[in-house]
């Protein structure tokens, strides 16, 4: 059998997705900035997709920039935010010790560059309280960043009271919406925030194209300098195919996504239920409803070595990862882990499950039976 429970790191495209694609990539695929008609084509093909992602997140085209990715939209967000900060003079931000690296790898590096950073830490429950962030606001705090799901033990943080109480100091709030667009319901409108990364690879999308929304009069700066693309936030010929791609993908994602919740939580239940059922082990972050993404299942397995297990699961045909799949092959351990308390030990015990829509309850069963059996050859 072969299971494939990465979700989080990648996802196959939805079906549909490529067949959206391909007359772009054959017939238009003229430059949206080419004034002649094939250009031209192209240029409305691209505000068309642009339009749907934005109905489909409460937001107006214009708030919209399309990225090479999450990462880029990550780091155009945080720029943004805090050269707007530094104009005031103002340069302390807050993030988490949990981010993905895409946020932690720059705010590390503005650090270096003469900003002050907060790392709050983050509860054994992984899950960030508000109070916390209220708690480390000073007054020359710029710019917060929060990630929306965390993309290793997939809970959810409480985005909207975080963005209201930002908002009410003036100050810009950015999160990391990668694991949630796409899997649980994002609607703008609501959750008042100024940036929100997305990409598209995460929710049946193709790679290579996200996006980042800035709210309306939100301070937006380019990362890329080159041409005009993008209202002159973004230089580079635009991904016409990608965005497309990524139109379909939401839109697909948003058309199932009651019951692509229920039906996946479902399964992320069962999966945790009969991995309990292994002596020594424990779920990290919070269970509790509407507190976690619907696919993620992050086991401590103890005495079993995860790195190990990993081999033997796809020696089996199952693909799983332990922590973020940038790190894989890195000895460095996770950082999302560390921050929720767990020890060196057991953070380098933990595995990550992420399943999605085309996993089933048999292949549910076959991870349980796997893992159940390796586990005990692993500790004899
Ligand atoms: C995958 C991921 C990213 C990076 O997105 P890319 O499109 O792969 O660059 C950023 N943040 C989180 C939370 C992610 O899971």
């Amino acid at each position: 059998m072969r299971v494939y429970a990465d979700h989080a790191a990648t996802t196959k495209l939805h079906k549909g997705v490529l067949e959206a694609m391909i007359p772009v990539l054959e017939e238009d695929y003229g430059n949206p900035s080419s004034v002649h008609r094939l250009g031209q084509e192209a240029a409305g093909i691209l505000s068309m997709a642009r339009e749907q992602i934005a109905i489909s997140l409460g937001c107006t085209p214009r708030e919209l920039t399309f990225t090479g990715g999450g990462t880029e939209a990550d780091l155009q967000a945080i720029l943004s935010g805090t050269r707007a900060g530094a104009a005031q003079g103002r340069r302390h931000v807050i993030t988490t010790a949990f981010e993905h690296h895409a946020v932690l790898k720059p705010m590390q590096k503005l650090r270096r560059e003469g900003f002050d950073v907060t790392f709050l830490p983050v509860p054994e429950d992984g899950i960030l309280q508000p109070l916390e962030v209220e708690k480390a606001i000073r007054p020359d705090t710029c710019f917060v960043s929060v990630m929306l799901a965390n993309n290793e033990i997939g809970t959810i943080q409480p985005i909207r009271e975080i963005a209201e109480i930002c908002r009410s100091r003036q100050i810009l709030f950015h999160t990391d919406a990668v694991q949630a667009v796409g899997h649980i319901p994002v609607d703008l409108k609501e959750l008042g925030v100024d940036y929100l990364s997305a990409s598209a690879h995460k929710f049946g999308g193709p790679k290579g194209i996200g996006f980042l929304y800035t709210r309306q009069g939100a301070f937006l700066s380019s990362v890329m300098e080159g041409g005009e693309q993008e209202r002159g936030k973004r230089a580079g010929t635009e991904n016409v195919p990608g965005a497309v791609g990524m139109a379909k993908a939401l839109e697909i994602s948003t058309e199932h996504l009651a019951e692509g919740q229920k039906y996946v939580s479902g399964l992320r239940d069962r999966l945790a239920k009969g991995l309990l059922q292994i002596p020594g082990t424990r779920i990290n972050g919070s269970m509790a409803e509407g507190r976690r993404v619907p696919g993620n299942v992050n086991v401590t397995i103890s005495g079993v070595e995860a790195a190990t297990m990993l081999i033997l699961l796809d020696s089996k045909g199952i693909c799983a990862s332990a922590g973020a799949a940038c790190m894989a092959g890195a000895t460095e351990p996770s950082h999302v882990l560390a921050a929720i308390g767990l020890s060196p030990e057991d953070v380098s015990s933990s595995l990550r499950f992420s399943l999605g829509a085309d996993n089933t309850e048999e292949e549910v069963d076959y991870i349980i039976d796997v893992v159940r059996e390796q586990t005990a050859r692993l500790r004899r």
